[in-house]
């Protein structure tokens, strides 16, 4: 077993600890991944960056690392209506469910790539691993574990896993009947903290696969169990995931990989913290959802939602606002043009020391939050020669990865600044000078700087 330098919170232990590798190749990680019947949410995508930040903390320590993200299609059912949501949403759109699976799944790997999530290693889907949960289901119920309910439906038996509760503090003896923690509850399961691993397809036509207990469909739970016990080679060294999926998610998918396994196969379980909006969780049932379509309509840079994710530890709430995502993206404009201006990197003992330095606080439980205060220190330390801020300042945007480096620093406007522009060319064309001066100082509100030049005007955004 090898231990990196880098310490991450356990959820489950309650402490800080070092990422190990296991097998002393790779850190095996596992992120449970998006039910693709709706777009990501920026919230979504704070969830989803934690991997990769983790994964380039790792890379930059000189550490491989595999990571697989499972894509729920099926068997993810809703808290308030108990119905499957890729179902409802297929009926509300009168599509085919697998084409909007495809659709949404193909936009979820678009918005990662425009906030610089390099790719998992592989993106399993629910609907093509159902042999693999069937596998599962039938060791669990072989063992034990698991039994086949009247209705049809195979239910785990929590009380058969005595340490069920660990992650979340939820154990069995203080759960109490009738609190909705699973979606089923009628008369078929033994105990009323069962959980189903397979759905009897009852009325149910699309989406349903036959199995030794009938027709039906794979709980969601056990569809991250298979696959991270699957493709993971049986181990796991690092379990990533939202804080709402502690319970029951994480909970129940332990007790089913711990049960078919025989031992603790997740290490680690870490936790990101939820993003709010306007102070409440970000979420589509709280109608407060921010997509990254909507940032970049605003003629901001996507990548600003990314520092500002960095701008906080992942353990700690973010309240995200309008303002905070201007101001990043001000700041990522800003650090591109000074390292233009910096010129090449000049690697020197100094910057080798102050990178180990940074590294080192980057290391104690992922500080992207204390790095960037850093790198605002020295942007602005003049003693600190220029070529050796660049060579701090590149190390880092591998980590960062604002492309700090963009050949050409590209300026998105928004469709009021463009508009300003083109009418203040018109003015001047027409030699109106009062209202092209006019609309200078507009633009300059807006942080447009005009120039005239002899051929024609031209602008630079301000920060
Ligand atoms: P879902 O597609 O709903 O299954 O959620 C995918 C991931 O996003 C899960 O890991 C959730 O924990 C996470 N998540 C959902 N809402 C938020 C939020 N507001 N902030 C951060 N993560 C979230
Ligand atoms: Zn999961």
């Amino acid at each position: 077993m090898i231990t990196t330098p880098l310490s991450l919170f356990d959820t489950r232990t309650r402490t800080l600890s070092a990422v190990t590798i296991s097998d002393e190749k790779a850190v095996r990680i596992y992120s449970c991944g998006p039910t693709v019947y709706r777009d990501a949410h920026v919230g979504n995508l704070r969830t989803f960056l934690l991997s990769d930040l983790i994964i380039r903390t790792l890379t930059f320590a000189g550490f491989k690392s595999s990571l697989i993200q499972n894509i729920t299609d099926v068997g993810h059912m809703s808290e308030d209506l108990h119905e499957d949501k890729m179902l409802t949403e297929s009926a509300k759109r009168n599509l085919d469910p697998f084409a909007i699976a495809r659709e949404y799944e193909d936009r979820f790997h678009k918005d990662l790539g425009l906030i610089g999530i390099r790719p998992a290693t592989a993106y399993p889907r629910a609907s093509e691993s159902i042999e693999l949960m069937q596998e599962l289901i039938g060791k669990l119920i072989a063992q034990g574990n698991a039994y086949v309910g009247e209705d049809f439906s195979v239910y785990f038996a929590a009380q058969s896993f005595p340490s069920y509760g660990e992650i979340s503090g939820n154990r069995l003896d203080a759960l109490q009947p009738g609190h909705r923690y699973e979606y089923t509850d009628d008369g078929a399961k033994r105990f009323h903290a069962d959980w189903a691993l397979w759905k009897a397809a009852g009325n149910r036509t699309q989406m349903v696969w036959d199995s030794p207990w009938g027709p039906g469909f794979p709980g969601w739970h056990i569809e991250c169990s298979a696959m991270s016990l699957h493709f993971l080679a049986g181990h796991v060294d690092l379990h990533l995931g939202g804080i709402d999926l502690r319970f029951p998610h994480h909970e129940n998918e332990r007790a089913q990989s711990n049960a078919a396994a025989g031992y603790e196969v997740v290490a680690h379980w870490i936790h990101g913290e939820h993003l709010l909006f306007e102070g409440r969780k970000m979420s589509k049932s709280a109608g407060n959802v921010v997509l990254v379509s909507d940032i970049a309509a605003r003629g901001l840079d996507p990548l600003a939602l990314r520092l500002t994710f960095l701008e906080n530890r992942y353990r700690s709430q973010i309240d995200l606002t309008w303002d905070a995502l201007t101001a990043a993206d001000a700041t990522i404009t800003r650090w591109r043009k000074k390292l233009k201006d910096w010129g090449p990197s000049t690697p020197t003992d100094e910057s080798a020391a102050i990178i180990r330095s940074l590294s080192a606080t980057l290391m104690n439980d992922l500080a992207t939050a204390e790095l960037a205060i850093e790198l605002r220190r020295i942007e602005r330390d003049e003693s600190i020669a220029p070529g050796v801020r660049a060579e701090i300042f590149r190390a880092f945007d591998q980590i960062f990865a604002l492309e700090l480096d963009r050949a050409d620093v590209e300026v998105t406007l928004t469709p009021e600044q463009s508009n300003l522009l083109a009418q203040r060319a018109t003015a001047r064309a027409n030699k109106d000078y009062g209202r092209s001066d006019e609309l200078r100082d507009q633009l300059l509100a807006l942080k447009i700087a005009v120039k005239d030049g002899p051929t024609g005007q031209s602008y630079e955004v301000i920060s």
